[in-house]
Order: structure tokens, then sequence, then C-alpha cells
């Protein structure tokens, strides 16, 4: 099975929504294409802190959708290992609900026409003639093997680069290098006594817990926190 679009979007992260969104507001035919099945869009072991000249940049194509922007920050508090000492940086922006996040943007992609694709992974470019002119793609509930054509292909399947990664030979083939690469795992907890200073993300330095990086609590209110750790 063969379709043809202008645009073939590999990923439906924040990338691949919004640029679907831009694109199909203009007036192309978007594909947007995401491994991920529906009721799994939007969940990422993030931060969620999002800087306010990011959300001022959006706010001149969408209008922010509320439940999404949950905590309103001023700044950040970087703490040492004996939690002591507190070095308090002022910066306005926002925790946000990832989950809505990404399902905000891709409904907001598609309400502007493009077409979503759920559960479909992009395996490889489409190649003719040494260009590129689609994507090949798996409908993963069904195991059918697609191709998408069209004119421009947009790789935004995020640190798996799945297409550009592919093209031997390329100056954008370059892979993600070890050293580049770190771990992390995140938790959204509740906590009964709230916390303070709420409207400050708090990275903690402590090599002994989180050597190489450090561990942070970010909250979207002062009693509901994401918590997580990159190393
Ligand atoms: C632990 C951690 C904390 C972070 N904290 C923050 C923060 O607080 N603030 C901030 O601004 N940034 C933060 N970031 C960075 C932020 O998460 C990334 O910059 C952002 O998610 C990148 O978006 P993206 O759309 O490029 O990629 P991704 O979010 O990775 O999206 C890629 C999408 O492509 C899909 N995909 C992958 N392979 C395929 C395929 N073969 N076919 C189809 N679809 C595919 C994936 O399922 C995914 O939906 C953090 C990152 C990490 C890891």
């Amino acid at each position: 099975m063969s379709e043809r679009f202008d645009v073939v979007v590999a990923g439906a992260g924040t990338a691949g929504a919004y640029v679907s969104y831009l694109l199909a507001k203009a007036g192309f035919k978007v594909a947007l294409l995401e491994s991920k099945s529906g009721n799994e869009i939007g969940v990422k072991t993030c931060g969620d802190g999002l800087g306010l000249h990011h959300v001022e940049r959006l706010s001149r194509h969408l209008t922010p959708n509320p439940k999404v922007f949950q905590n309103k920050i001023e700044g950040v508090e970087l703490i040492s290992p004996d939690e002591r000492t507190r070095l308090t940086i002022k910066g306005e922006g926002y925790v946000l609900d990832r989950f809505a996040w990404g399902k905000w943007l891709v409904e907001e992609a598609v309400n502007a026409g493009a077409t979503l694709y759920e559960g479909h992974t992009a395996t490889a470019p489409l190649l003719e003639n040494g260009a590129v002119v689609g994507v090949k793609a798996v409908e993963r509930r069904t195991g059918t093997a697609k191709e998408f054509r069209a004119n421009v292909v947009i790789d935004s399947s995020g640190s798996a680069a799945v297409l550009r990664t592919k093209l031997i030979g390329w100056p954008i083939s370059e892979p993600l290098h070890p050293e580049d690469v770190s771990h992390a795992y995140r938790e959204i907890v509740y906590v009964e006594e709230p916390i303070e200073n709420p409207q400050y993300i708090k990275i903690y330095l402590d090599m002994l817990v989180a050597p190489g990086g450090y561990w942070w609590v970010f909250p979207r209110s002062s009693s509901l926190l994401n918590v997580g750790l990159g190393i």
C-alpha cells in the first residue's frame, strides 16, 4: 500500500506534532506517523519544565491549553549535596502536565488537518534514484508493511533517529554517540506535606545519588511533584 502526501512526519513527540500542526494549518497534506498507540501518545519521561520564551513563541500560533500549563515557575534552585547551600536562579516558565501536553499538540495537528497514523512504526526512508521520496512503515497491530510517499520527509523520532541514521554517507546520518546518552527515571508523586517554594524547580547535585547528573523535583503544585533522576 502506498499513499501520497506533501510531508511525512515520523514521530509524534513535541517536534513532530508541532511541525505537523504548523504545516497542516498552512494547507499542506501531512501524514504523522507514531509508533505508540493512541492512548500512549503523550507518555514521556521528562522533567516537564518549559521556559516562558517557548510558551510565548508557541502562543503566536496556538492558544495555550490551561489544562497543560499546571504551575507557573519563577526560577530554579540549585541545591548542594549537603542541601545547606541553595543557589537561586530567576527565570520564568511552567511545569506541564506532560501527558496532556503530548495529547494536546497531536490533537491540534489532527484538527488542523494532519492525518495521524498511530501504531505505525517508521522503519526506513524510501529511496529512489538517490533521493528520499517517502517513508517505509509497519502497522504494529497487523504487521502490514506500508509506504508513505511525500515531497518532504521529516524525521522527528527523537533519539531513535530512525530515518536519518539509515542514510549512510549523507551528512545527517551521524548516530547518537554513547557519551551523549544518559539514563533517567521519573515518577509523578503526591506528598501529604506541601513542599516549600513550589514556584521553584529544584535540582539536587549529589554524586552519590546521581553520579554525573542530578536528581530533580519539579512541582506541578505544592503537593504534586515530578521527581526524577538522570545519570
Ligand atoms: C529525563 C529527561 C528530562 C527532560 N526534562 C526536560 C524538561 O524539563 N524540559 C524540557 O524542555 N525538555 C526536557 N527534556 C528534553 C525533552 O524531553 C526532549 O527535548 C523532547 O522530548 C524532544 O522532543 P522530540 O519530539 O524531538 O522527541 P521525542 O519526545 O523523543 O519524540 C519522538 C517520538 O517519535 C516516536 N518514534 C520513535 N521512533 C519511531 C518510529 N520508528 N516510528 C514512529 N514513531 C517513532 C516516539 O514514540 C515519540 O513519540 C528531558 C529529557 C529527558 C530524557
